[in-house]
């Protein structure tokens, strides 16, 4: 599968600094930070730094040490907002038409801080 990456994408502007953003977290490989419209008490978007379309092109693409990276970044913030154990979360991540996906730049949607409802609308 060849992916195509739009530098000019709103994450890809948030990475190089040209739209400021509220960070949770940074590390070498991802970024975390609040979305501008958020959908629960707590709904942060995690990215990785490197120019990947959506979640398959992450997973196929990226390195072992972005990949890990993403993930133990993702789990810390889990933990540190609060939503580990019994309080719980909900990890999205929209790809293409289908899932209705705005940014084509990959992230992870963590929603938490109330009951979620159902995870997708019926048809
Ligand atoms: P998608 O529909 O692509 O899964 O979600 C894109 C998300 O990015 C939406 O929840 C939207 O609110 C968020 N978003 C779009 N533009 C910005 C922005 O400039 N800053 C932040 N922090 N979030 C944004």
């Amino acid at each position: 599968m060849a992916y195509t990456y739009d530098p000019q994408n709103i994450f890809a502007r948030i990475l190089r600094g040209e739209i400021p953003n509220k960070t949770v977290v940074e590390t070498a490989h991802t970024l975390v930070f609040h979305d501008i419209h958020p959908h629960a008490p707590v709904h942060v978007l995690a990215i990785p730094k490197g120019a990947y379309v959506n979640f398959d092109h992450f997973a196929a693409e990226a390195s072992a040490e972005e990949i890990v990276d993403f993930h133990r970044t993702v789990a810390k913030v889990i933990a540190d907002l609060g939503l580990s154990g019994e309080a719980g979360y909900r990890g999205i991540t929209n790809a293409g038409r289908a899932g209705l996906q705005e940014v084509p730049h990959y992230h992870l949607h963590i929603l938490g801080g109330r009951v979620l409802g159902r995870l997708v609308d019926p048809a």
